[in-house]
């Protein structure tokens, strides 16, 4: 197969890889973006393999970065832009079931697309649009299939993250896993307690994200992979409600998250140590905790003002999103309308704050300060109390006298 017409973003790397070449090596351009090249997807960035070794690489071009030198990954900058070649290398060892014990530089690029996951990914390019297909990844491109490269089982076996891998990319693709290789998964799902949930977590998050989730959630859970996921085993009749979901549409990881949590039922609690199982980062745990009590809200039909200011406009839209699969939302515009009709919108716009009270309201620093502010912020954001300097001095006076 030739490509005609490269999309637009190989054009500056091109002249990169001829040079290459002109010093008597090989060099293509490999991985997801061929397959997605040859989709017609979006391509977000450009691999390049070669059979020229680092110090071959930084002896051709003025200037490199040793980004990843012992991998065989050099950053060749050409024209204020980067490019990382990689070495084609073979893998050895896997005695952990995860990284291999050994990389070896080698010169024939079959060996390095042997080492790749699947055959969709073990396409490599040539810069003149000649594409080398040594594992027939273009027919399972063509039949949307996703198969291992060699026997799934030893594939399996040396990197346990492949089977995630798999879901993910079937739900990013809306490709079929080819039966063997599903079989494969199945045998050796229990292998994925080796990997590091971080690993697993960007897998399943691409998974929750991609084009057909539902049909990557359904591998994830025929193939009993979610047993070996945090907080997930034991929750397959759960999880299998998100299966009769259509229209999923969650457009981030915060969303996704939600999602999954208010799916399985969890409380802010239960939420927090949820996510801290998965090693989220504390940021996406705050924002999640702060979209809860908006989707609860959504779903008995009673979304006060309070829980809105409390959440502030992005957990609220989050929310909403969410709350599309099930049929809860609030139409966007409405949300927002309502959003935008909060007389504050946030601690700071409130006409005073606690030195003001201090100075001209005489009340005390302490914890009843904060108790007045926040009884001030309440009554505000619901109305009941207008936002300005002497109403709030009044209102906290009064309840500083009630105690
Ligand atoms: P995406 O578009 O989501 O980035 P990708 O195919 O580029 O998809 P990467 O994780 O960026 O995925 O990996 C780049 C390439 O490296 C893959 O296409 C595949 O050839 C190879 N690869 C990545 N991870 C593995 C793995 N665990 N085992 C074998 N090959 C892998
Ligand atoms: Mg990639």
């Amino acid at each position: 197969m030739i490509i005609k017409h490269l999309p637009a973003i190989f054009e500056p790397a091109r002249p990169v890889l001829q040079k290459i070449e002109n010093a008597g090596f090989e060099a293509y351009f490999v991985g997801g973006c061929v397959r997605d090249t040859i989709l017609g997807d979006k391509i977000h960035d450009i691999d390049i393999a070669t059979s020229a070794y680092p110090s071959e690489i930084k002896a051709i071009f003025n200037r490199t970065v040793d980004t990843g030198i012992e991998h065989g990954t050099v950053m060749i900058l050409d024209h204020g832009t980067g490019y990382e070649t990689t070495t084609f290398r073979t893998e050895s060892g896997y005695q952990d079931f995860r990284r291999p014990d050994k990389v070896t530089f080698v010169r024939s690029l079959s060996e390095d697309l042997k080492r790749r996951d699947f055959t969709i990914n073990a396409l490599a390019l040539k810069e003149n649009g000649e594409v080398i297909d040594l594992f027939n990844g273009l027919e399972d491109l063509q039949r949307h299939l996703i198969k291992a490269v060699g026997d799934p089982n030893e594939r399996f076996y040396e990197d346990a993250l492949r089977m995630m891998r798999a879901v993910r990319f079937a739900s990013k693709l809306n490709f079929v896993i080819a039966a063997k290789t599903f079989e494969g998964i199945k045998q050796n799902a229990a292998l994925l307690d080796k990997i590091a949930v971080e690993r697993i977590r960007v897998e399943f998050e691409k998974l929750l994200l991609g084009q057909n989730p539902v049909a990557g959630l359904s591998d994830f859970l025929q193939t009993g992979l979610y047993q070996y996921c945090p907080g997930l085993g034991g929750q397959k009749e759960k999880l299998s409600g998100l299966l009769l979901l259509n229209n999923w549409h969650l457009k981030n990881n915060e969303q996704a998250w939600a999602m999954l949590v208010t799916q399985l039922g969890l409380n802010l609690r239960e939420t927090g140590e949820f996510l801290r199982q998965w090693k989220t980062s504390n940021e996406l745990i705050t924002s999640v905790k702060k979209m809860l009590p908006v989707i609860a809200g959504l779903r008995t039909g009673d979304l006060s003002a309070l829980t809105l200011f409390k959440a502030g406009e992005k957990a609220a839209q989050d929310a909403n999103q969410v709350t599309k699969l099930y049929g809860w939302s609030l139409p966007d515009e409405q949300l927002k309308k309502q959003y935008d009709s909060l007389p504050i919108k946030s601690n700071k716009e409130l006409a005073v704050n606690g030195g003001i009270l201090i100075k001209d309201a005489g009340i005390k620093p302490g914890p009843l300060l904060g108790k007045i502010l926040n009884q001030l912020t309440i009554q505000v954001v619901n109305g009941k109390l207008a936002n300005d300097k002497q109403s709030l001095i009044n209102e906290a006076q009064k309840i500083k006298g009630e105690g």
